[in-house]
């Protein structure tokens, strides 16, 4: 009997835990750990942070689903890995009980620390908000509609949505965020109290850390950043890119830009996407010994099957580079996916500034590129329980990824930009033209449509991954 141990249920983690507990969960023994005992819907949590959907609407409890599969689920949080030995320690929520779990297969899916430390004044220990976990949500929602508030009382009030850190990533929820946030102060009829801003370390604006979107449009070339910049210019939002936050206080986030200036941008209402990290663990090996270097790199992003250290350049030409069963190469049972996974490098070319400053949008590992990778780890876990040998693989820059920010949540007058791209890392090999992709497939569009569409990917998601009948024909 095989025993495998899944840390962390989210995107990557719970798919994983679905394939597994599908297939072997009547004749092994399977145990997740997660330190809620819920599984999140994050994406909806732009609609969270403005008051729109509940809370409780984006969560369903875990417990529920695995017992279908049988498989245990502790509620608590690992924080020692014996890759040596085979087992991980892990502390159950609210009691000092520390449970020893043998494992023959590791799944390390635990998404990302977020890093407030790395920016003075950051986040909800200090003066701006975030919407990166469900609490954070329902603060900046509380925060927003104070300002709302006093934006009916006839106060100007300057609301920047962003990121918080030079090297941050997950700029495509702070777009959400801020095109919601315009769309919910024309209903509450004062979006002329307020002057918006987009700020962000991008090279340029719709870069998302993927080195930005090409589309063919009647034969031209329509880039992202003209797409969304078009809708952020008719929506009057104040673009700052290629800015790195360094420091915040009460009212202003101090940066550093591309060229090396030092300015401040003035806020009341901030809502600034972190730096994200690999979550700490104790790794330790058969002497008691640290072998951290073994697992995870500095960041404390788990090291997979990917090429490692390269240039930039020479990582742009070589799709290879990027991970293919995320399978690390000293532990061949260890497993990691979804953000824990560390990639080869930047998706998008790196920037220092002349004062040495790195501001660089990290590549996105977003939901459904986690799911997929989830999706893979499991199937690869089966394979190797039941014959011994891996046969499934998917490299970032294999995938196809598809981005619906929306623009409002009303179905009658909502809006969406759905953006498709494949792959997501560019491919010059196989897609030989000036962006790596294929033009045939990677699209952008807008309208109403995106808006039915994101809404309905938030139902049937959370019908797929309560493991609902039919749960498997739903992609990840
Ligand atoms: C506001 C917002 C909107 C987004 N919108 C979209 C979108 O529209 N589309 C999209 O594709 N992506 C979107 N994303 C990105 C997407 O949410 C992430 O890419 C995805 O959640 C990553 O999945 P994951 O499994 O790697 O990590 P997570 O979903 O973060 O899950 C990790 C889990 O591990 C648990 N954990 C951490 N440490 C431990 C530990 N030591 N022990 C046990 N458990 C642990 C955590 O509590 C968590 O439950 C959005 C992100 C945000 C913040």
């Amino acid at each position: 009997m095989a025993k495998i141990v899944i840390v962390g249920a989210g995107f990557a983690g719970h798919t994983a835990a679905l394939y597994l507990g599908d297939a072997l969960g009547k004749d092994h023994d399977i145990t997740v750990v997660n330190r809620q005992e819920y599984f999140a819907y994050i994406p909806s949590w732009v609609w969270v942070g403005i008051g729109h959907m509940k809370p409780e609407k984006t969560i369903f409890p875990l417990e529920p689903v695995y017992s279908k599969f049988n498989i245990n689920f502790i509620h608590g949080k690992v924080t020692e890995i014996h890759a040596d030995d085979q087992f991980v320690m892990a502390e159950e929520d609210g009691t000092n009980n520390e449970k020893k779990l043998e494992y023959d297969y590791l799944v390390i899916a635990t998404g990302p620390k977020l890093n407030f430390d790395g920016t003075k004044g950051l986040g909800p220990k200090g003066h701006t908000y975030s919407i990166c976990t469900l609490d954070h949500a329902v603060a900046s929602r509380d925060k927003y509609l104070e300002t709302v508030a006093k934006m009916k009382k006839g106060e100007k009030q300057k609301i920047v949505i962003g990121t918080g850190h030079p090297g941050a990533t997950c700029q495509g929820a702070a777009l959400e965020y801020i095109t919601n946030i315009h769309k919910d102060l024309i209903k509450q009829g004062v979006r002329d109290k307020a002057e918006m801003i987009y700020f962000s370390n991008e090279r340029a604006l719709g870069d998302f850390g993927v080195r930005g979107i090409h589309v063919k449009h009647k034969n031209e070339i329509v880039t992202s950043e003209e797409f969304i910049g078009a809708v952020f210019k008719e929506n009057n939002f104040d673009v700052q890119v290629q800015r790195g936050a360094k420091e915040v206080n009460e009212k202003q986030i101090h940066w550093e830009d591309f060229d090396g200036n030092y300015g401040e941008t003035d806020y009341d209402f901030a809502m600034l996407v972190p730096q994200f990290l690999g979550q700490p663990f104790k790794y330790v090996g058969k002497n008691g010994e640290d072998i951290t270097s073994k697992i995870a790199n500095p960041a404390g992003f788990i090291l997979v099957d990917g090429i490692y250290g390269l240039p930039w350049d020479t990582l742009a030409d070589n799709p290879d580079a990027w991970p293919a069963v995320y399978q690390n190469r000293n532990y061949k049972n260890i497993f990691a996916g979804g953000i824990a996974f560390a990639p080869p490098g930047p998706i998008s070319k790196p920037h220092t500034t002349p004062n040495g400053t790195a501001i660089t949008a990290a590549p996105p590992r977003t939901g459904m590129v986690s799911g997929i990778i989830g999706r893979i780890i499991a199937k690869n876990i089966i394979d190797l329980v039941k014959r011994g040998q891996m046969t499934h693989h998917e490299r970032m820059s294999d995938m196809a990824a598809a981005c619906i920010a929306s623009m409002g949540d009303s179905l009658w007058d909502g809006s969406a930009a759905t953006i498709m791209m494949y792959p997501v890392v560019p491919d010059s090999r196989k897609f030989p033209n000036d962006y790596g992709r294929d033009m045939f497939v990677t699209h952008m569009e807008m309208g109403l449509a995106g808006a039915w569409m994101k809404r309905m990917i938030h139902t049937t998601f959370m019908h797929k991954l309560r493991a609902r009948v039919g749960w498997k024909v739903i992609p990840e």
